[in-house]
């Protein structure tokens, strides 16, 4: 389940159409507002026209849920499951395809939506498969119920992996749904629609509306949605919980994130590089679970740097579909424009600033790794969210100078330990404020797991049992 994704060959094996519609009732469908472009972040080319769907069309996307909702739910569990686990062998089937666009949409390089993105989709839809028929089961009472019609708005970093996260549970507990793909990536969430008529879903089950902000606001708001469940920052996650307040539905939300990957002395420190490398530059750093604040243990500050540096030197930059780039486009001109800003604001308070020798392409939205060292915790760079290739370097001498700084965020999403000590690790688990901690590992994911957040990263948890009670009626 986990492994299989044949090698995708070039972009020819996506069937890109030049304009695309909204899915709602099982059809693809005009939207009323007007259409939008999305673009390849590596090339600047337009992919494709997407539609914006107005609150109208909103409003028939939620009535097709609503009308579909009384049979999916009625259906015994093992009906369900029967529909999800074939949605996830059509994923599998068809995930050269899926990889190569979520990679021209998205800027990630075809290495990590081949091996990490659309293997991990497919799990998800085989896991929750697996609970459609033993709900009863799942300790949350003999008769645990679907709440209606889930409202679900993602972000651009994972889209379709962001779609799985929501998809699967909700369907498994036996809710329709509406959701709306972030406007930079919006082409995998059609090609998933493809997908569920490929599978003979029964229409309306999902719907797929497309467009930005407002077409989000208006899923949120739309009185027939009974559960909301978003993906994004924490400053939208704000106005959706402020616009919601008092209607009954319920509301689960992912935000944002600040990480510590706190280094210990006696780490193995090959490994340690490993981790530092993969918690900050997989996805270009667009991660809300992202290790973009190293803790190093002020005795190996040096010898650490030094190992990291001379590794960040060999990571290639480039082509996404090139099969050997570790590091692809940054999705967004906008996204750039944050990351940049963050970064001289890094320069601008002190902190020093270090990249490989890396040649840029001339066209597309690009920013090498970088690394600060010399950050202090008041800087903007350690504080804020970059969701880029930013790497900001601080150092502590004791476990519980590291726990302080650490916890020191108004995030609390992830953390990573590297240390050969089994107590430290436990110690530290437990007094770090975050919903995940890795040991010895990071950006480990697993359907079985829940993840989320404390504090400003959201509340709720999606993924394994936990991630079904968002879903049901307990
Ligand atoms: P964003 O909040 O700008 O947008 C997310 C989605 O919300 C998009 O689909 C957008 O169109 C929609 N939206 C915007 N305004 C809205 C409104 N008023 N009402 C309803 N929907 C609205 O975030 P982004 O820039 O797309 O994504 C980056 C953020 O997502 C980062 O902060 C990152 O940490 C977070 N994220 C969190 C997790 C997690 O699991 N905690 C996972 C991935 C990303």
């Amino acid at each position: 389940i986990f492994e299989y994704a044949p090698a995708p060959e070039s972009r020819d094996v996506v069937d890109l159409k030049p304009s695309y519609g909204l899915f709602v009732g099982g059809e693809f469908v005009d939207g009323s507002g007007p259409s939008f472009k999305t673009v390849n972040p590596a090339t600047e080319e337009t992919l494709a026209e997407v539609a914006t769907a107005s609150s109208d069309d909103v409003d028939r996307a939620v009535q097709a849920a609503r009308k579909a909702f009384d049979a999916w739910s009625g259906l015994p569990g093992g009906e369900r499951a029967k529909y999800l686990f074939r949605i996830a062998r059509i994923i599998q089937e068809r995930a050269r395809e899926l990889a190569v666009l979520e990679s021209l949409d998205n800027g990630k390089p075809i290495r990590e939506a081949r091996d990490v993105d659309v293997p991990l989709v497919a799990a998800h839809f085989f896991y929750y498969a697996g609970w459609a028929d033993k709900l009863s089961y799942a300790g949350f009472g003999p008769d645990p119920r679907p709440l209606g019609v889930a409202g679900q708005v993602i972000p651009w970093n994972f889209p379709l992996l962001m779609l799985a996260w929501k998809i699967a549970p909700a369907l498994a507990c036996g809710n329709t749904v509406v959701l709306k793909p972030a406007e930079t990536t919006p082409l995998t969430a059609l090609l998933f629609a493809e997908i569920c008529l490929q599978a003979e879903l029964p229409p309306g089950v999902v719907n797929i509306v497309t467009g930005a902000g407002e077409t989000g606001a208006a899923v949120v708001a739309h009185p027939d949605v009974a559960k909301v469940a978003f993906t994004g920052s924490t400053d939208v996650g704000r106005t959706i919980a402020r616009t919601i307040a008092g209607s009954g539905k319920k509301l689960t939300l992912e935000l944002g994130g600040k990480a510590a990957n706190i280094v210990f002395e006696d780490a193995a420190l090959d490994q340690a590089v490993e981790g530092i490398v993969n918690g900050i530059f997989f996805n270009q750093g667009h991660v809300c679970c992202a290790g973009s604040r190293l803790l190093v243990q002020e005795s190996i500050q040096d010898e650490l740097l030094t190992m990291l540096k001379r590794r960040l030197a060999t990571l290639r930059l480039g082509d996404p579909l090139d099969k050997n780039t570790d590091i692809g486009a940054i999705n967004s001109a906008e996204q750039l424009a944050r990351i940049r800003r963050l970064s001289e604001s890094g320069e601008a308070e002190g902190a020093e600033r270090w990249s490989p020798a890396c040649e840029l392409p001339e066209r597309g939205y690009w920013f090498p790794p970088t690394l600060f060292t010399g950050v202090a915790q008041s800087h903007r760079i350690a504080r804020e969210e970059i969701f880029g290739p930013v790497l900001s370097v601080l150092t502590f001498r004791t476990p519980a100078e590291a726990v302080e700084k650490a916890n020191n965020t108004p995030y609390g999403l992830s953390a990573g330990i590297w240390t050969e000590k089994g107590s430290r690790i436990l110690w530290m688990a437990d007094k770090l404020r975050a919903g995940v901690v890795w040991a010895n590992t990071f950006n480990r994911f697993d359907p079985a797991s829940p993840f989320g957040g404390y504090k400003e990263s959201g509340y709720g948890r999606e993924g394994g049992l936990r991630g079904l009670e968002a879903y049901l009626d307990v």
